[in-house]
């Protein structure tokens, strides 16, 4: 069942976005060789409770931490822990918290200090991948063109488009109807339509994009070790470009040329 919001819903979201935005922003800033991932868990968890709202991935199904953060060839949904991040690693901070009620979404890979120029190159091809993908966002297209734009772009690259995970529809729940895989056919899948909200989440990966689950039963990690890059946000889907409710203010066309 997809719910379509109301401009009333809609609103709420966009002050979640907002908020999830401005905590994003700041653990952007926290991203240095020495910082421990509990320490960005605990910041997110601390700016997330003083706007009064509540991180949503604590305690999901037994999620330990307000952060997923996954380290090179972690793919999605690493533990928080206390070991320091190292020059030349990448990692991904997933973060999403309920304001009023009202779910928001979003992820970044980042690199910590100097990263090798294929890492470098992962990150900036994923954040691309979202942006095509965001681009074909729009009511009257179908999921499948989102998918397409973003494989036809990673895969042009040489890259894995991680199959075992995908975006979602998002409101007052994190995860609704529909899935947004990020893999597809053009004119395939679910009509979008104005008023649906959707998280796109592309995971990209350097090498294959076959994954396992480590012990902890959660941290997905890719087969062949080498790393994967992250990038979502939640975003409105409308008659023209979608509005980035997790990036107030950003254009479409001000990422990509489309
Ligand atoms: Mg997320
Ligand atoms: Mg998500």
């Amino acid at each position: 069942m997809i719910y379509t919001k109301n401009d009333a819903e809609v609103e709420l979201m966009r002050k979640a976005g907002k908020l999830l935005h401005e905590v994003l922003d700041e653990l952007k800033t926290m991203i240095q060789p020495g910082v421990t991932t509990l320490e960005i868990d605990a910041r997110a968890e601390k700016l997330i409770r003083d706007a009064g709202a509540i991180p949503s991935f604590k305690g999901y199904e037994g999620f330990p931490a307000s952060i997923c953060a996954s380290v090179d060839s972690e793919v999605v949904h690493g533990f928080p822990n206390d070991k320091p991040l190292k020059e030349g690693q990448i990692v991904s901070i997933d973060c999403g918290c309920i304001l009023n009620g009202w779910q928001s979404d979003s992820a970044f890979t980042s690199p910590v200090g100097k990263v090798s120029a294929e890492c470098a190159r992962l990150i900036r091809v994923t954040e691309e991948c979202f942006w095509l993908g965001a681009a074909q966002a729009k009511a009257g297209n179908r999921l499948g063109d989102i998918g397409w734009a973003v494989q036809e772009h990673a895969e042009k690259h040489g890259y894995g488009v991680i199959r075992d995970f995908c975006g979602h529809g998002i409101g007052r729940e994190m995860h609704e109807d529909p899935g947004v895989p990020n893999y597809g056919k053009p004119g395939r899948g679910a009509r979008l339509t104005a008023g649906m909200t959707i998280a796109v989440e592309p995971m990209i990966a350097l090498g294959t994009w076959k994954v396992y689950i480590a012990g902890n039963d959660w941290t997905a990690i890719t087969r062949d070790g080498k790393p994967c890059s992250h990038y979502e946000h939640t975003l409105l889907i409308t008659e023209g470009e979608p509005e980035i409710l997790s990036y107030p203010g950003a254009k479409v066309g001000g990422h990509v040329n489309v």
